[in-house]
């Protein structure tokens, strides 16, 4: 039997986000990007709402929610304020990492705190030197009695700024490239540890950076999971925040097309309303359907992830083509608004320049397309 349908319980919790999305976020969207502040209350409110814990289990806070529901969260707040998505995708990310591979201890201590939204973390894998091809990170783990010193620079990092701890990725064997790899928890209240902010295009409210490590001791019981296997514990989240980002992307577009639409009903041109002309109604009719296909992908993408079926392929289609055509369809919503929309008093110029980075973060078209590639080929093909 094949079904399109959500559940009673997922379309109660899309109207409850819709209603919050548009009530209490969207007003203030373009406010946090202004003033360059990070809304914290929000994202702890986000955490009253259930959505920091979606992917958290009941015992520690959250409400151990299916993929399919966390996506209806990530496109909801999207339509809103698409820097308040990292709440969802940035947090469902984390919290399977944490819940799947660490420590009872760890998960005591960091889960609760995640699903209230007490505390963000983040999680650094790129480097100045290495990001497309994580494998080649060079920061290093050295095992000292109880402890790992950890040096080294992660770039491009989110919530550098605003984050409580780090996931963090270095290499604990140097010779073994990918199977070398290593993750911990490392809190940034710990002697070493300093972040700095960059002034970015987009997503500024989520304060991007790096953070520099510089000897940190890091007690061994943060190691997450067995040494040497990070690479292969977060490659498996990857698949699950590139399907949330695809959604997030569309929610924010999908929201643009919407106040467009309603736009080029009552503008005039000509002794018509806009939308008459079919060079106005066709593009929004383009974006419209493009967007469209990539939302019932995602969702197909995460009920895949629901039934622990195979789902990077469509992970990556989803990641290449969410955040390209999100961009592309804002893009055509500026123009067909007019000048006005080329100011900052609209949130069209905003929702452009944060989409765009989302091309890049989590994985460029290109990296998505090796993945869906080597699928197609096989993994004999792969070009590394
Ligand atoms: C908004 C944003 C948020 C981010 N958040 C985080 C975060 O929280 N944590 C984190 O660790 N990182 C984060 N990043 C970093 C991001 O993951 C990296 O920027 C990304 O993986 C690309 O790495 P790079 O910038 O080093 O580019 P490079 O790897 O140098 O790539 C440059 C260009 O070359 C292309 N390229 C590289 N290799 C190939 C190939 N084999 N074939 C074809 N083309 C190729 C790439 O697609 C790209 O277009 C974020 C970035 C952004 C923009």
């Amino acid at each position: 039997m094949v079904s399109f349908s959500f559940s009673e319980e997922q379309e109660d919790f899309r109207s409850m986000l819709r209603n919050f999305s548009m009530n209490e976020l969207l007003p203030h969207y373009t406010t946090w990007d202004r003033e360059h502040t990070h809304p914290r209350h929000l994202w702890e409110k986000l955490g009253e709402l259930g959505v920091n814990g979606l992917r958290v289990p009941e015992q520690f806070g959250g409400s151990a929610a299916d993929c399919v529901t966390t996506g209806i969260a990530a496109e909801e707040i999207g339509r809103g304020d698409f820097n308040l998505t990292y709440a969802v995708m940035l947090n469902a990310l984390v919290s399977e990492i944490i819940n799947n591979h660490a420590t009872e201890q760890l998960k005591q201590t960091w889960l609760p705190q995640i699903a209230s939204g007490e505390s963000i973390v983040g999680i650094a894998i790129t480097e100045p030197s290495a990001g497309t091809d994580a494998a080649g990170i060079r920061s290093t783990a050295v095992k000292k009695g109880g402890h790992y010193v950890i040096n080294g620079e992660k770039s491009g990092i989110s919530v550098a700024t605003i984050g409580d701890a780090f996931i963090v990725f270095a290499k604990t064997d140097i010779h073994s490239g990918s199977k070398g790899i290593s993750a911990f928890v490392i809190p940034t209240e710990l002697d070493g540890v300093e972040c700095r902010g960059y002034d970015d295009m987009g997503n500024v409210p989520i304060g991007r950076g790096s953070l520099y490590l510089s000897d940190v001791h890091v007690p061994e019981e943060n190691l997450i999971g067995l040494e040497n296997n990070g690479f292969i514990q977060v490659m498996n989240g990857f698949d699950l925040s590139r399907l949330l980002i695809g959604l997030q992307c569309v929610g924010a577009a999908l929201q643009s097309i919407d106040e467009t639409i309603e736009h080029v009903k009552t503008r005039h041109a000509f002794g018509k309303p806009l939308a008459k002309f079919q060079g106005v109604s066709f593009p929004i009719v383009t974006h419209s359907t493009q967007l469209e296909l990539i939302k019932w992908q995602a969702y197909r993408g995460l009920w895949l992830r629901d039934q622990d079926l195979k789902h990077s392929g469509e992970a990556s289609s989803v990641k290449w083509l969410g955040p390209k055509y999100s961009q592309e369809a804002i893009h055509e919503c500026m123009l067909l608004n007019g000048h006005y929309a080329y100011t900052k008093e609209m949130p069209l110029e905003q929702r452009l320049r944060d989409v765009i980075g989302l091309e890049i973060g989590d994985g460029t078209a290109q990296v998505n397309q090796l993945v869906i590639a080597r699928d197609l080929f096989g993994k004999e093909f792969r070009p590394y």
